[in-house]
């Protein structure tokens, strides 16, 4: 039940939106949250994060038991699967951590009003909920956490069953024989690779020459190798422009983005994966005067501050990397902001992985960006075939590259493509949040033999004195 007035009211409580009430309550700020769906976390609890990593996680090992176990002598046979028990190792995943966040924001004192919200006035929240009842909820200061949703292809339907988007793809009640995903981005790639591994023949439809836009180049292509050799087709510049359902297999229109000649592709499953779009939907946006972007994307200040006062916005819904960790950093600096004090996120420094295998990792400016903008770097690149733990491991694909400023030597991107890059990344993330030189990285001691030894011999390799190369 809410109370009369609140210092802030989130409404949404993705990444963005109960990270926010947390540290908004924490700071003393009598804080609610507002949600619309049964249960809270947002897409990255629900359909996002979450669930796509359980399923990379248990496919991974899947495979790994079929192809990588015999070699290391652990004999298991042949594995078979049992998607109905991987799916629910998914779904507890999911369950374990919205009720982690339901715990939180209790133990944290922060009221969750279910129901969908809506603006209907200054420091006034009107929220819909079940069975058509209806509260207005009084605050000071409203933060917008409502996240994003699917970009939809026009004139292809998502039926959520057969095309699916990528919260019907995480829901598949079996393997299909074969997968098409348009769109070589971030989520197709991961769950092209979920469905891959489990036995699907997945091809990738791309309408850009390249995959994973924004990754540095000579990453992407070489990640872009290493899919294809483990059996992911990709047919680049070209794009998917309309898929026939009536028969028992989708029958997909594929033309060259350029325009020529069409092409029909089969397939049993077709996962739409072009990116995402803010939502703002019935948030009453245009009635309250808050201004958004040509992208729909609500427009905020370096304070969060939409152009209405009292009206704030974070995560997805605003410009920028539609990466939880991002909008939880936009939640915590919002919240600091609120409460009076100087609440900040360095757009510098965010992180981005792909959980493939092996796994993208980045952090900073990709080679390209930096000839954009001319700023003259040096380059340091170690290849995992050459680093001890990984020939152990017999999972040498891959390298590391650091970029630093060719005058002072500061760090200002790295990119790893190898095998626990996620976990690597959080490496160069502090090093460059401090604003480390390579030569820092290059003479921190790192334990051995682990991988991210490669991320120091690629420092050393900035200045052109690699050890074990
Ligand atoms: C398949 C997939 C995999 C992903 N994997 C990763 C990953 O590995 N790492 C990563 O960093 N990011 C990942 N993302 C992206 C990540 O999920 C988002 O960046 C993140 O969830 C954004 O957080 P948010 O708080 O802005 O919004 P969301 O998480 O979208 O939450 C918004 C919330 O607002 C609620 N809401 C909306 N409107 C209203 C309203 N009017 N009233 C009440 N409630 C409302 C919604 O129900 C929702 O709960 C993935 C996304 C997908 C789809």
């Amino acid at each position: 039940m809410a109370d009369s007035r609140y210092d802030v009211v989130v409404i949404g409580t993705g990444p963005g939106g109960y990270v926010c009430a947390i540290r908004a309550a924490q700071l003393g700020l009598k804080t609610a949250v507002v949600e619309k769906d049964k249960t809270l976390g947002g897409t990255c609890l629900n359909v996002g994060c979450i669930p796509s990593k359980a399923m990379l996680h248990a496919s991974e090992l899947f495979e790994e038991a079929g192809h990588a176990f015999p070699k290391m002598g652990i004999k298991v046979g042949k594995p078979s699967l049992d998607l109905p028990a991987m799916m629910k190792f998914k779904d507890e995943a999911v369950d374990g951590n919205v009720k982690g966040v339901d715990f939180l924001l209790r133990k944290n004192k922060v009221d969750a009003v279910r129901g969908v919200g809506r603006i209907i006035g200054p420091g006034k929240i009107e929220v819909n909920g079940e069975g058509g009842k209806t509260q207005t909820v009084e605050t000071k200061h409203i933060v917008i956490a409502t996240g994003s949703d699917v970009a939809r292809l026009k004139g292809i339907e998502i039926d959520e069953k057969r095309i699916v988007s990528s919260t019907g793809a995480l829901v598949l009640g079996k393997v299909p024989e074969k997968l098409l995903v348009v769109g070589a981005g971030v989520i197709g790639l991961e769950l092209g690779s979920v469905w891959r591994r489990l036995g699907a023949q997945v091809t990738v439809v791309e309408f850009l020459d390249r995959i994973v836009p924004g990754i540095d180049l000579d990453v992407a292509k070489n990640f872009q190798r290493l899919l294809e050799k483990q059996g992911i087709v990709f047919k680049l510049s070209s794009k998917v422009t309309g898929v026939d359902s009536s028969g028992k297999k989708l029958k997909a229109t594929v033309e060259p983005a350029a325009g020529g000649a069409k092409e029909t592709i089969e397939a049993d499953v077709v996962l739409v994966a072009i990116g995402r779009v803010p939502y703002t939907e019935g948030l009453g946006l245009e009635e309250a005067g808050v201004k958004k972007d040509n992208r729909g994307r609500v427009m905020v200040d370096d304070h969060f501050a939409t152009n209405v006062p009292g009206i704030y916005a974070i995560g997805d819904v605003i410009a920028g990397p539609m990466l939880a960790h991002k909008a939880e950093d936009e939640g915590v600096a919002v919240a600091e902001i609120l409460a009076g004090q100087a609440g900040h996120v360095n757009y510098d420094v965010i992180p981005n992985v792909i959980y493939t295998y092996p796994e993208l990792a980045s952090v900073g400016k990709s080679e390209e960006e930096l000839k954009q903008a001319g700023v003259a770097y040096n380059a340091g690149k170690f290849p995992f075939t050459a680093n001890g733990r990984a020939k152990a491991n017999q999972q040498t694909e891959g390298f590391v590259k650091i970029l630093a400023d060719a005058k002072t030597d500061r760090v200002l991107g790295v990119h790893i493509l190898g095998a626990d890059a996620g976990n690597m990344i959080a490496e160069a993330a502090v090093a460059m949040e401090f604003g480390a030189a390579a030569e820092d990285i290059a003479r921190t001691c790192h334990a051995h033999p682990t991988l991210p030894e490669a991320v120091k011999e690629a420092a050393l390799a900035v200045g052109k004195r690699a050890i074990h190369m």
